[in-house]
């Protein structure tokens, strides 16, 4: 149960120094950084299973410190591991990335406070195929409203999936809300994050193995719009 992992307070209690020691060397540091600003997490992947859009983002944006949330105690084990094994034989490198476990549905507010993040990705998440489940889904116009309190205006969400039912609700609670619009084609063209949603998620990896298709929505956090 919840009760197993600690939970932040508040954003501001969690331990940077601990997740991203690289960028806070030490916690009594912490208070004397020349007033420069320190760095918070700006990329959210939630549900991270094992890891492979962190490890391929990292590198794309080294300064950008990016979090994974994942609720199983087993994976979030293997992703910690993973990220250490590649900070250890890559000096410098992966320092940017790591990786929380918690249910993302109760604490999201608990990690990132208001307009803190640019980016929110939600990769092949569990369908909950039965209508009585749907509220278990991590997207729903009640948790978009929390995920748009933590996107910075013009911060993005990206959605892919390859449940094509999961994937027109995604899109239909996007389309919905009036918080978000969606990003024209011709950006996600350019936008090298794209690319990594389906080649580095190990999700992705298997629908692409099986020849399988996949439904994506990405969607950009606007101001409510004056009526
Ligand atoms: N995004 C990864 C990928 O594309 O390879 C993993 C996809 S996997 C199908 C969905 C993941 O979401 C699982 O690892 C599951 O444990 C995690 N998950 C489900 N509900 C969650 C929640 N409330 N909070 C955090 N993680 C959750």
């Amino acid at each position: 149960s919840d009760s197993h992992f600690p939970i932040p307070i508040s954003p501001a209690e969690f331990d940077y120094s601990h997740h991203y020691p690289h960028f806070f060397p030490s916690s009594r540091e912490h208070h004397k950084n020349d007033g420069a600003p320190f760095p918070k997490v700006k990329f959210a992947d939630i549900g991270c299973g094992f890891g492979g859009l962190l490890v391929g983002l990292s590198p794309l944006f080294p300064d950008t410190l990016m979090l994974g949330m994942e609720l199983r105690d087993k994976v979030t084990e293997y992703v910690k591991e993973r990220i250490l094994a590649l900070r250890a034989s890559n000096p410098g490198q992966y320092e940017n990335i790591s990786v929380v476990r918690t249910n993302s549905m109760k604490y999201l507010p608990n990690y990132f406070e208001k307009a803190q993040l640019s980016k929110m990705f939600f990769l092949f998440p569990d369908p909950h195929f039965k209508e009585k489940n749907h509220r278990r889904r991590v997207i729903s116009i009640q948790l978009l409203d929390e995920y748009a309190y933590a996107l910075e205006l013009g911060g993005i969400i990206y959605t892919v999936t390859d449940v094509e039912e999961l994937g027109d609700w995604m899109r239909s609670c996007l389309e919905d809300h009036p918080l978000f619009e969606p990003v024209p084609d011709e950006e996600l063209e350019a936008d090298p994050v794209v690319k990594l949603l389906i080649s580095a998620t190990e999700e992705g990896q298997k629908v692409a193995r099986n020849g399988g298709q996949t439904f994506r929505a990405v969607y950009r956090r606007i101001k409510l719009e004056e009526l």
